[in-house]
């Protein structure tokens, strides 16, 4: 048996480390040794129970009830709300969104409409569930959603926008969308309004935002909130809160079209492990709200320590103002956001990369968690060093051919042999047809960066196709 652990151990030598803080994206890490152990523990007694039947263990629908609990009040989220624990942020923004499209059968070409800056997870759902995005620009300087562009595009398709969202913060830039005005032109039009607070929702509470941005705001139909973010909690649980049970019914599955037992769902899972739900349970009865109170004050003054110094950094700037923990760092053409990143890499901090996007900048992500705050110090040494080092090599130049190239493809028009030539030309090509993560992206990266959205989708996935085999 030990032989076997120690394996497992092996493998996670090249991983990114989930405690110490140093990974600023994937991990949330508190610091509290002892709500980790606590999350440990709940997640392996719990891990054999399945929620498939709610009945079947009740220790599962009960710890799910207290989570609601613990959260309607964050939210202000009224007497008639009701909630519904997932497996995590995109599951629930998928439900969110089947659950605004089977509300409506009788329209046939539904849409939605969402900021630009709105998490993948909403494309997901449209592609998934047959739902057409409309993705309406954000305000260029400050990130942030434009209610006047979102009514707009909520009239240009009228009669057929199922959900418009907002997010709170949005993980690209970390900052908040004016929930107020587009909850309230969402109302007027008997539209459903999603605030997606996957990553803020167990920060803001704690924090002092300028704007109601949650069921306090009339308009507002559901949230969502992940407790495997800022709740410190271990991977697998988010939470999707409804104005009311009305909303959440067709978010329902029942199907007795077999001759098993009746299959009744609240989520896209069936069997679903109650391991999560119980270390979600024990983690924030551990913690309580005054824990969270105090985590939320030193993640938020860590952030702003982060924050100011990426300002006093020659060469980078905050491509927006963040309204919570997260920050996206830009910079000028003396070096590139892939270099550096890959330097952070070299020194032991992991801050990940985002291509540009319609006119908005190639940044650097940051989340930044409790336990960060021990090492901002450490952090701003090793980004002035990095800068240094990349501003020295310079920023990665794609060759003006490849660029014009890229361009041009159409991806649909490439088979099989021509993703395994512009792997190997991107960097990722490994022996024999195979694939392989060179130590540094960022030629990798700036590729990826110069060639259009469709073109990066197809060479990613034939990157995972291949990694898979
Ligand atoms: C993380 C996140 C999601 C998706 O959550 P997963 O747990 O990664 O599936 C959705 N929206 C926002 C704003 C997020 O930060």
């Amino acid at each position: 048996m030990s032989d076997v652990l120690a394996r497992l151990e092996a493998l996670r030598g090249d991983d990114l480390p989930t405690h110490g803080g140093r990974t600023l994206a994937y991990v949330y890490d508190s610091g509290l040794a002892d709500a980790d152990a606590i999350g440990r523990t709940a997640l392996a007694s719990f891990g054999a129970t399945n929620g498939l039947d709610p009945t079947a263990f009740p220790s599962l629908t009960a710890m799910e009830r207290d989570l609601v609990a613990f959260a309607r009040p964050l939210f202000h989220a009224p007497e008639a709300s009701v909630g519904t624990v997932t497996s995590g942020g995109t599951e629930s923004v998928l439900l969110a969104v089947q659950t605004a499209r089977d509300a409506h059968p009788e329209i046939g070409r539904p849409a939605m409409v969402v900021p630009t800056s709105a998490h993948g997870a909403f494309h997901k759902a449209a592609h998934y569930f047959g739902v057409e995005p409309v993705a309406v620009d954000v305000d260029p300087v400050t990130m942030r959603a434009v209610p006047e562009a979102m009514t707009a595009a909520m009239d240009a398709h009228a009669g057929r926008v199922v959900l418009v969202a907002a997010s709170t913060p949005s993980y690209a830039h970390g900052v908040i969308d004016p929930v107020g005005p587009i909850a309230a032109a969402a109302a007027e039009r008997g539209v459903r309004c999603h605030v997606d607070a996957c990553i803020g929702g167990w920060v803001l509470p704690w924090s002092d935002v300028a704007q109601p941005w949650d069921f306090a705001v009339p308009g507002v139909t559901s949230l969502s909130a992940d407790l495997h973010k800022y709740a410190y909690t271990p991977k697998g649980v988010s939470l999707l809160l409804h104005r009311d049970a009305a909303l959440r019914r067709p978010q329902f599955f029942a199907s007795a079209d077999w001759p098993g037992y009746t299959m009744l769902n609240a989520t896209m899972q069936s069997t679903r492990s109650g391991g999560p739900l119980a270390a979600a349970w024990a983690v924030t009865q551990h913690i309580g709200a005054e824990g969270y109170r105090t985590l939320v004050a030193t993640t938020l003054d860590a952030t702003r320590a982060l924050a100011e110094a990426v300002r006093s950094t020659e060469h980078l700037r905050l491509a927006a103002e963040p309204d919570a923990s997260l920050l996206a760092v830009a910079c000028d053409d003396a070096l590139d956001v892939f270099t550096l990143s890959d330097e952070m890499g070299e020194r032991g901090w992991f801050v990940q990369p985002q291509m540009a996007f319609r006119g908005l900048p190639a940044t650097l992500h940051l989340t930044v968690c409790a336990a960060t705050a021990g090492g901002v110090d450490d952090f701003v040494v090793a980004l002035r060093d990095s800068v240094a080092a990349a501003v020295a090599a310079g920023p990665v130049q794609v060759a003006p051919e490849l660029r014009a190239a890229a361009a041009q493809l159409d991806p649909a028009t490439l088979d099989d042999a021509a993703f395994d030539g512009l792997l190997q030309l991107a960097g990722l090509g490994g022996e024999g047809g195979a694939v392989a993560v060179p130590k540094r992206m960022a030629p990798v990266n700036a590729l990826l960066d110069a060639a259009p959205p469709r073109l990066r989708e197809a060479l990613l996935i034939a990157f995972l196709d291949r990694l898979t085999r």
